[in-house]
This record gives structure tokens, sequence and C-alpha cells, in this order.
């Protein structure tokens, strides 16, 4: 089971997820940063929980997050259908207002992933916008040497790390690094510090409100249906079978 123990956690699929609104999930990362307790942030997806079925050591990455916040419309469908709300935290939202709360308490962070120029776009956009941002270190991720850039972080200290590389290696990086920085705070952030360097639109409003961002992404890039498609139907259907009707 999850660390995330209370009474705001709930269950889909034998996942464990924390309910929180978009603050409490801040109090609660900040705190595990300031405890020194330190620990894995998880932005989970339907995607996310497909996968997992397939692979055990995703499936353990995941239970053992520390925070685990429903991203994605898909997840909050999923919990519908259990007849509870979920309120819905956009992973590069909640990772953006952790920046500002890094800043203003003097929290130093890192940024790993993403191609070079884009990385470097995203840390001097993020410093411009956010006043006194403190990013210690920061990689591209298109590295062949895990080790080293971990040992490279390590000697920086950083106390939050957002990581970029696509998921789940994202989640695994974070596995490994946070053997080396057991009191920093990590999470997977997917294609954000491709928006916040300006190499990539974030969806429209619109689509942003009704939990959409998915269907535009795939506008844009129709490879992407391939990701969604069976994906959202099957997950869908598992949590009909499995937690609503309960046939296992
Ligand atoms: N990426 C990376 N190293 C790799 C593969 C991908 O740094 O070996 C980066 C990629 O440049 C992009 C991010 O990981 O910035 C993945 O974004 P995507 O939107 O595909 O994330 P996902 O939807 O898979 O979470």
């Amino acid at each position: 089971m999850a660390n995330v123990n209370n009474s705001k956690t709930v269950n889909l699929l034998g996942f464990n997820i924390n309910n929180f609104s978009m603050y409490e999930a801040l109090d609660y990362a900040l705190e595990l940063i300031k405890s020194g307790k330190g620990g894995q942030i998880v932005t989970i997806n339907p995607e996310m929980i497909q996968s997992a079925k397939k692979k055990i050591y995703f499936k353990q990455v995941i239970q053992n997050a520390d925070l685990v916040i429903p991203d994605g419309v898909g997840i909050k469908i999923g919990l519908k259908l259990k007849n509870i709300d979920a309120k819905r935290i956009a992973g590069i939202e909640f990772s953006y207002k952790m920046l500002e709360k890094c800043a203003q308490q003097k929290i130093p962070v890192a940024l790993i992933g993403a191609k070079p120029h884009v990385v470097y776009g995203a840390v001097n956009a993020l410093q411009k916008q956010i006043p006194n941002l403190k990013t210690v270190y920061f990689h591209n991720g298109y590295f062949s040497d895990e080790e080293r850039v971990i040992k490279e972080m390590k000697k920086a200290m950083p106390k939050f790390v957002l990581v970029a590389l696509g998921s789940p290696r994202q989640e695994y990086f974070i596995q490994n690094a946070l053997k080396d920085l057991p009191d920093s705070v990590m999470i997977g952030v997917g294609g954000s510090f491709d928006v916040w360097s300006g190499n990539v639109k974030r969806a429209p409003e619109f689509y942003q409100k009704y939990g959409l961002e998915w269907l535009y992404r795939t506008i844009k890039e129709p490879k992407r249906l391939k990701r969604i498609f069976p994906t959202l139907p099957n997950f869908v259907l598992n949590v009909i079978k499995e937690d609503v009707l309960k046939i296992k």
C-alpha cells in the first residue's frame, strides 16, 4: 500500500490517490521537504495505471509514492464511476506553484530532462518569472550515464527536483536518485519543460477548463492517438469491472 495514509486517500484499481485540493497538495509536498522526509510525487493518469498492470516494478513505484495526485480527466472519470468526486490537479500547474513556494521559502531546486535547449530555455524563463527562484542544478534528459547526473545533482543539494523524461522513465530515475538524495522531493513532469521554455504551447483555456488537454495534444500530434486508444476505454472498462462490479 502507498504511504499516502490519511482520510482523503481514495483507491482506484488498487492504487491509492490523494484526493487533495491544489493547496492541500502543495502544503503536503512542502512538509515533506521541510521535515526532511523527502520522497516521490506521482501525477497519476490512466495510461500509467494501465501500464503498471503489466510492469510490476512500475506498480510498486506508484504504490510507494509519498504523494499521488490525480492528473488528467481520466482519473476523475474513473473515480466518478465509483461515486467519488475528485479534484483534478494538473501536474504542470502543481509543479509551477511548487516552484513559486520554493522560491519564497528559499528551497533550492533542480530540473532534469528534455532537450538541451529546452531545459535551458525552461530554467531561463522560470528564473525570470519567479523572483528569487534558486535553481542549483539542471541537466538535459538525453544522457546515458545516469549515475553521473545523480552524483552531480547530489553535490548541488537541491531539495525539490523536477524530472521530465516521460513516463515511466522519469519515475524510475526518481527512485534511483532518491537513494542519493533521500531528503529531497522529486516529481515527474512529462512535457512541462517544453511548455515553460515556449517550445510547445499549452492547450487553450477551453481545453484546460474541461480537462481536454489530451484532446488538444492529440489533434496537434496525431501519433499520440495510439497512447489514448485503446488505453482510455480499457481503463474505464477495468474500473467498471474491478472496482464497481467487483469482478476480479
Ligand atoms: N525526454 C527526455 N529524454 C528521453 C525521452 C524524452 O528528456 O530520453 C523528454 C522529452 O524531451 C520531453 C519529455 O521527456 O520533454 C516527455 O514529454 P512527454 O510529453 O512525452 O511526456 P509524457 O506524456 O510521456 O509524460
